[in-house]
């Protein structure tokens, strides 16, 4: 009698990498197109990504000013330090005194244009005021100056004409600084994403509404609806937040026609695992296309990449994109800003969205090496090492309020403690 044959078991896909996935984001999201940029006033561009260069109007500073009070001179008539000279004028920040008597001194004060034929400025803390030194007296110099002594040169911080910040340049308060410098009042900056976020998990109630006595056994409550409107408004995109979407495949598919017709992009929780009760993927399969993704890297191994129609047109204007996260709080946080973050700074055309890992000390052993490549969650201690949160869990989000970053550690690495490890801190993954 022959043997039975053994039931095959399904071909698992393979694992992809974080860097494949972002590879392949990147070149399937297209970013807003330039006719879409907006002119902003400089004060209320926070945030917001650059369409266009900025050059600026000016030189930066627009004339050689002293950068201290004191007094301006010519070196030449200072051989020796005791060398006294008579102060010939007064030149506040704001007014351009005369060209310099030679021979003399100028009493000068901070971001006052130099006079013509000045080459230094000693401060006053080095010269002693002989006699009423500010009408008309003079001033003993205590030093020798060097030509170029505390004076900053025309143009030094920025030429006028020059590119001072390039499209696509996030803009932090000081970049606005910078373009105000340069004469900027407005900016041309790419519009907000619009992102529609909704939860998916027939477990998920929210709390204020189910009371902790009245939830049915197996209820939790929606946590990453908090977390990921948080990191989507954090990001300055727009979110309009659906709720929570009931897992059945007709009101999933409803939730991404409606989700897809105002929006950029489409960010769900949950339902991204290949359960029975995971809806997300037959319905963006019927609502558009979608690719589902093994990835690897832990927490967040499930994702899935794909767009929503918002019409029968085809046309790329008529898509939103997708993102589903996973389900557990820690994968989707963690897939949020290594994933989804890039991608809505890449729609807004930034050309820097990655975050460069500082090298730091673990003070912590990590045994067990991964098959993935792992993200733990770690915060910076008083000695300038790591310390890891003891449950790694995927779903202990307790971890990552607790923690200030994770380690991103190659698949199959052990960590030791005193080994240096690749750290990503919070603060920069998440503005
Ligand atoms: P799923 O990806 O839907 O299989 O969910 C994975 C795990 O994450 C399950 O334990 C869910 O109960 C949990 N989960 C899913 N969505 C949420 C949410 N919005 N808030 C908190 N936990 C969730
Ligand atoms: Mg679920």
């Amino acid at each position: 009698m022959s043997q039975p044959s053994p039931t095959p078991t399904p071909a698992r896909p393979p694992l992809m990498s974080l860097d494949d996935a972002l590879a392949r984001l990147t070149q399937a999201v297209r970013p807003f197109d330039v006719a879409q940029a907006l002119q902003l006033s400089t004060f209320d561009a926070l945030g917001r990504v650059l369409a266009a260069d900025v050059r600026s109007l000016v030189d930066v500073p627009p004339a050689d000013n002293s950068a201290m009070d004191g007094y301006a001179m010519r070196c030449a008539d200072v051989p020796a330090a005791g060398t006294t000279l008579p102060v010939s004028q007064r030149v506040p920040a704001g007014v351009v005194g005369d060209p310099l008597v030679p021979g003399t001194a100028a009493r000068i004060f901070t971001g006052a244009q130099v006079p013509l034929g000045a080459d230094a400025v000693v401060m006053q803390e080095q010269c002693t005021a002989v006699s009423d030194a500010t009408a008309g007296g003079s001033v003993r110099v205590d030093t020798v100056p060097r030509p170029g002594l505390a004076i900053r040169r025309r143009g030094e911080d920025v030429c006028a004409g020059s590119v001072v910040l390039p499209a696509g340049t996030r803009l932090t308060p000081q970049a606005l600084g910078l373009a105000a410098s340069a004469g900027a009042a407005t900016l041309t900056v790419a519009r907000r994403p619009r992102v529609a976020l909704f939860s998916t998990g027939d477990e998920l109630v929210m709390p204020g509404e189910v009371a902790p006595g009245q939830m049915k056994p197996g209820a939790i409550y929606n946590s990453n609806r908090y977390t990921l409107r948080a990191l989507i408004q954090a990001l300055g995109c727009e979110c309009t937040d659906l709720g929570i979407v009931p897992d059945r495949l007709d009101a999933t598919r409803e939730a991404l026609r409606r989700a897809a017709q105002q929006h950029d992009l489409i960010v769900t929780s949950g339902g991204v695992s290949v359960g029975e009760e995971d809806h997300v993927k037959p319905a963006v399969e019927a609502e558009g296309r979608l690719d589902l993704w093994q990835m690897s890297m832990k927490p967040g191994k499930p994702l899935a990449f794909g767009v929503v129609r918002r019409s029968a047109d085809s046309a790329e204007q008529a898509q939103a994109y997708f993102i589903g996260l996973p389900g557990n709080p820690v994968s989707s946080f963690v897939t949020f800003f290594l994933v989804v973050r890039p991608v809505l700074l890449h729609l807004q055309g930034a050309i820097d969205w990655q975050v460069r890992p500082t090298p730091m000390r673990a003070d912590f052993d990590w045994p067990r090496a991964d098959k993935r490549r792992e993200f733990l969650r770690v915060r910076r201690n008083a000695t300038g090492g790591l310390d890891l949160y003891p449950n790694q869990g995927s779903g202990v989000l307790t971890s990552a309020v607790w923690g200030d970053g994770v380690v991103d550690n190659p698949a199959g690495q052990i960590i030791r403690a005193g080994d240096t490890v690749h750290y990503l801190p919070f603060a920069e993954l998440l503005s």
